[in-house]
């Protein structure tokens, strides 16, 4: 009685043996069960490349590689943090609509008084099938100027309009 007692006991973690915690060798990149028989220790801990890596007697980074490898992996990290705080402020956008609303209305009146260069292309990209990339200074310059005295003709005066 006693003894089925104990047996029923037993803690978890004698069930489940370590080797079935993987570990990832950082230079095969392969998954080994997290012991020994895989992996050297370094005192308490496992070390980063596998016994089978280590044999090979690879020659180490020179230090040119490694700062390359930290470029490589820096400029990973940006690209997937860039994606994901574009998708953020999307959808933050999206959920405040209204505090954007009146930036966007701002910004329209400024670009549309000022005629930078950029409202001007879109208008003329809108109104004609012509491609931005065809479209030259001079074009937009002329297009500003045809603009300006279209409305100095209809409003009076391009520059002060208020709305
Ligand atoms: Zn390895």
């Amino acid at each position: 009685m006693l003894q089925l007692k104990t047996e029923t006991q037993l803690p978890q973690t004698i069930v489940m043996p370590s080797a079935f915690v993987l570990k990832k060798c950082t230079c095969c990149n392969l998954e080994f069960p997290k012991t020994e028989t895989y992996f050297r220790k370094n005192g308490l801990f496992f070390r980063s490349k596998c016994k089978n890596c280590l044999n090979k007697n690879l020659p180490k980074k020179t230090n040119e590689e490694k700062k390359e490898a930290k470029r490589k992996s820096h400029k990973l990290w940006q690209e997937k943090n860039r994606i994901e705080r574009n998708k953020k402020q999307k959808e933050y956008r999206c959920k405040n609509l209204d505090k954007y609303k009146d930036r966007v209305v701002k910004y329209n009146i400024k670009t549309t008084h000022s005629l930078t260069d950029g409202y001007i292309l879109s208008l003329l990209c809108k109104r004609s099938s012509v491609e931005k990339k065809t479209i030259t200074k001079e074009i937009i310059e002329q297009k500003r100027i045809i603009i300006q005295l279209k409305r100095q003709i209809n409003y009076g005066q391009a520059k002060g309009l208020k709305f």
